[in-house]
């Protein structure tokens, strides 16, 4: 079978692959509740034969599916979350919750998880129509938003059997992943005091609300002496209640500090830890101090990204009726504060980005590629795909799934989820990682390039030192099937 025949199926497929993204859009559930999501994925891969293993590490929405034997293992990873809040109904250009409070696929992981699954299925025809050795494996990893399961995942050795692994994310433009992204942890810290009468006898109480004002205020200061890439950010999560005439005897915050390096991160917060340790002193109260998540930067592998990006040209973007560009206009409209594309792109890009943008502005939907620049510098986000580039070569592609502008975690994002602009992105992403996986299973050279660099940035830094703890477990929320 030839890598094109792989990449028709898919075609063939398209409606399937719809329906299987619309349906995890039709469920959005967030950081490992993902009950019905990642059962709606595992029964696909069963479905076209793939042997499926669910509750990987422990985490009861983690599972696989594998198909084929033999090397080179290539993983695919497929993410399902959803985020809370973001419920919208899909395809109007106007904010309206489907369900008030609701959750929300303002990420695009239902066309991950399903572009994902369309380029494992594309591989596994390959590999049983051709008689080739080989193996490829889907992850399905959940609670990527909230969770960083990945994390953990990588830490506990899940993908250390994978050669290679490959992956996309839902975006407003077209191209290859080639840089790097911030390492982050995501720490709890609660502080214990004495509640007593504030105007009687406050003299008995220690307030824990002082406590976390002081270690706040410990921060603000911190941060003129922390290098500039990093980014501390923090939420009040427990202010210890709402009278202000008792001492508050707890009181709990959540800090996310984010920095380009693992090492960075553990620096500074062991830091942000010693300052909450002299706040509970100042203040006579103690502090509980836990680290909930964290995920290393990610650790770019330019073999991959030529072979990804020299299949996203020969593939071609999708065309896209007049009727779709009409709708992502209206979307545009709705976009505040959106900047135009040449300034946009001559950011990242120079003049090259410039021409490129100014070319392109005129559609709604940004039918290009971004031009491959490799880098190994951070953006200013962080993602869970970055542990598992530390133990085996990674990359990934974007493939555009909305409107041009388009920001991720908007209500814009949701409602555009399940358009045909998004199925023809998710079908995109899906033959370009099949067939990335196509040439690395005909050529074991790729392979070996690929590890050879991988070898050679990992040991440059150090070695893998993930963020977690060893004993680390992700905190799953009390669902029926967790709580099994
Ligand atoms: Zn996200
Ligand atoms: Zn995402």
């Amino acid at each position: 079978m030839s890598k094109q025949t792989a990449l028709d199926l898919l075609d063939r497929k398209a409606e399937f692959f719809y329906s299987v993204g619309d349906s995890i859009w039709d469920h959005p559930e967030t950081d490992y509740t993902e009950e019905q999501s990642s059962a709606i994925l595992m029964r696909a891969l069963e479905q076209e034969g793939f042997t499926v293993r669910s509750g990987l590490d422990g985490i009861p929405t983690a599972f696989s599916g594998t198909y084929g034997s033999g090397a080179p293992v290539i993983g695919i990873l497929g993410e399902f979350d959803a985020l809370p809040g973001l419920s919208q109904k899909a395809g109007i250009a106007r904010p309206e919750p489907l369900t008030e409070g609701g959750n929300g696929h303002g990420c695009g992981h239902n066309l991950l998880g399903t572009g994902s699954l369309a380029a494992a299925v594309a591989v596994k025809e390959y590999l049983k129509e051709s008689g080739r050795p080989g193996t490829v494996i889907y992850f399905g990893c959940p609670a990527e938003e909230g969770g960083s399961a990945k994390a953990f995942l990588a830490k506990d050795g899940v993908f250390d059997q994978v050669d290679v692994a490959l992956s996309w994310h839902p975006n407003q433009f077209n191209g290859v992943w080639a840089f790097s992204s911030l390492a982050n942890v995501r720490v709890h810290y609660a502080f214990q005091g004495i509640s007593a009468h504030a105007a009687s006898s406050p003299h008995l109480g220690r307030s824990a609300l002082d406590a976390l004002e002081l270690m706040n205020m410990g921060v603000q200061f911190l941060r003129e002496h922390i290098i500039p890439e990093a980014r501390v950010h923090y939420a009040i999560t427990n202010t210890g209640g709402d009278a202000p005439n008792v001492v508050q005897a707890e009181a709990e915050s959540v800090y996310l500090i984010r920095a380009p390096k693992n090492s960075q991160v553990k620096e500074i917060c062991e830091r942000i830890n010693q300052i909450a340790r002299g706040a509970a002193m100042m203040t006579g109260t103690q502090v509980a101090i836990h680290l909930e998540k964290g995920c290393s930067n990610i650790l770019v592998n330019h073999t991959l990204e030529e072979i990804l990006y020299r299949n996203m040209k020969d593939i071609g973007t999708p065309q896209y009726t007049q009727e779709e560009y009409d709708f992502a206009r209206e979307i545009q409209d709705t976009i505040q504060g959106r900047v135009k594309l040449a300034d946009q792109l001559e950011k990242s890009f120079g003049e090259k980005g410039r021409q490129l943008g100014t070319e392109y502005d005129k559609y709604s939907i940004n039918r290009f590629i971004l031009p491959y620049a490799p880098s190994s510098k951070s953006i200013s986000g962080s993602s869970d795909v970055g542990d598992v580039s530390w133990v085996c070569p990674t990359s990934q592609i974007v493939a555009a799934t909305c409107a041009g502008g388009t920001a991720e975690h908007s209500w814009q994002m949701v409602a555009q989820g399940k358009s045909s602009v998004a199925h023809k992105g998710l079908l995109y992403a899906g033959k370009v990682l099949a067939a990335a996986a196509i040439d690395l299973l005909e050529d074991p050279e790729l392979v070996k390039a690929a590890k050879a660099e991988f070898r050679e940035r990992v040991g440059g830094e150090g070695g893998y030192q993930p963020l977690l703890p060893p004993d680390a477990k992700p905190s799953m929320p009390q669902s029926p099937m967790t709580a099994k």
